[in-house]
Parts: structure tokens; C-alpha cells; sequence
């Protein structure tokens, strides 16, 4: 089986979104888990959503809100599906902004709702277009993790727990789409594994089922000889090792 990975600019708009749905979909009879980002700019704009909290006092979504309902809305999609996760969201800013200061613990709560939102509107529009897909938050599934917040590594117990519940979506022909990205404590609270965490995300996930292949689907044709806004004539290369990457 694959582990199916996409980025913020995979989920980042409504095009994208489409074809990552394509993308899936001819993959479907192999059962694939796939793990997803937050859309591009909303970890970004959480991040700042909670130093705006610090410094004013005040819980300011509104940008946020407007960028991942758009998405919804693009699918003509409800906002009830991520009605819960908008709530829990606002009330971690109200939390940060009556204290006027931010734990990383806090920080990481906030961040989680990037992958939170993704993934159920990822897997939303997979539904609307006929395939089983279920929307997973990947301390559900088991990814636990240290305190380390904002830096948080797995504990081993995670493998085990990770491979039965996939498996088990698996095991009913869903196609379950998981937070990249976050975890929990063992006493239950949120943490993030670092930024851009979600290919790691993926990697555990791939480890934990003994996958045959994790593919990080990326939106650029290929690795370039050369950075193309200063070398006009680069191109891209055809086959790479891992030492010459
Ligand atoms: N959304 C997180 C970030 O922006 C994780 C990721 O994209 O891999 O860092
Ligand atoms: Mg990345």
C-alpha cells in the first residue's frame, strides 16, 4: 500500500484540490492513506493570529475564516464541516488573548486547526466526487507524542495504535485523510512536529503501516539544475540520487 502525501499549495486552492482528488481516485483500488497540509498562508496566518492576540488583546480570525470557508465555498460545500474546528479555534484565541501571552502550548493548539480544517474539507470534496473518504485527525489514530511543543517527536507507542486504525478504514474501502503535522501529548494536549512537518507526518504514518511507497506529491515539475529566476536557461533533471540531492 502507498501513503499519498500533499502539501499546502496541493490543498491550497480549489484547481488543486481537484486534481489531488484525480490523483487519489486513480489510486483508489490500492487503498491509499493520504496525509495532507493546511492550505498554503493559513499556518502562516495562525501563527500571526496568535501574536496578534498577544499584543492587542483581541482573537482576530476573520482573514482566517475568510480563507478556508473560500475553499469550502469554492466546492459549494457547507461550513458546517468545519463548524467545530472554527469554534475550538476562536476560543484557543480568546484564551491567548485574555491572558495577553502564549505558551508554546498554545501556539501549537492554535496551529493544529490548519491540518484540522484540511483534512475535512479534502475530505468533503473527495465524497462529492463519489469516493469514500473520511477526515482523520491524526491524534485520533494514535500519533502521540512528547511535550516538546512545537518540536514534538512521536512515541513509539504510536505504531501500533497508528497501523490498527488505518488498517481498519482501510479494511472498510475508506480512504482516510490525515492531519500532517500535529499529535498529542499522553495527558491529551496538542503539539506540532515543526514546521513543514507534515512530509514527517507522512514518513511515521508510511512507517507505522509498513507501506511500500510514501509519495510526497509536490505542484513543481521536478528538482531544476539551477534557481530558473537567475538562470534562465536551467532545466529540470531527469533522474537524481539521493547523494547528488
Ligand atoms: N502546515 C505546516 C506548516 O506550514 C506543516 C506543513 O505544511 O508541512 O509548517
Ligand atoms: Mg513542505
Amino acid at each position: 500500500m502507498r501513503v499519498m502525501k500533499f502539501g499546502g499549495t496541493s490543498v491550497g486552492d480549489p484547481d488543486r484540490i481537484g486534481t489531488l482528488c484525480d490523483i487519489v481516485a486513480a489510486q483508489a483500488n490500492t487503498r491509499p492513506v493520504v496525509v495532507v497540509s493546511a492550505a498554503s498562508r493559513v499556518t502562516d496566518m495562525l501563527l500571526k493570529a496568535v501574536q496578534h492576540a498577544v499584543a492587542t488583546g483581541q482573537a482576530d480570525d476573520a482573514a482566517l475564516v475568510a480563507r478556508v470557508t473560500g475553499l469550502l465555498a469554492a466546492f459549494d460545500l457547507p461550513r458546517d464541516l468545519i463548524a467545530a474546528e472554527l469554534d475550538g479555534l476562536h476560543e484557543a484565541l480568546e484564551h491567548v488573548a485574555a491572558a495577553r501571552a502564549a505558551t508554546d502550548a498554545d501556539t501549537d493548539r492554535v496551529a493544529s486547526y490548519g491540518e484540522r480544517i484540511s483534512v475535512r474539507t479534502v475530505a468533503a470534496v473527495m465524497r462529492a466526487r463519489g469516493l469514500e473518504a473520511e477526515a482523520v485527525d491524526a491524534f485520533d489514530a494514535g500519533m502521540l507524542t512528547d511535550d516538546h511543543f512545537g518540536a514534538a517527536e512521536p512515541l513509539p507507542q504510536s505504531e501500533p495504535t497508528l497501523r490498527a486504525t488505518l488498517e481498519a478504514y482501510r479494511a472498510r474501502g475508506v480512504v482516510p485523510v490525515v492531519t500532517g503535522f500535529i499529535g498529542k501529548t499522553l495527558d491529551g494536549r496538542v503539539t506540532t512536529l515543526g514546521r513543514g512537518g507534515s512530509d514527517y507526518s507522512a514518513a511515521l504514518v508510511g512507517a507505522a503501516l509498513d507501506a511500500d511507497e510514501i509519495e510526497i506529491w509536490t505542484d513543481v515539475p521536478g528538482v531544476m539544475s539551477a534557481d530558473p529566476r537567475v538562470v534562465p536557461e536551467a532545466h529540470t533533471i531527469d533522474c537524481l540520487s539521493f547523494a547528488e540531492a
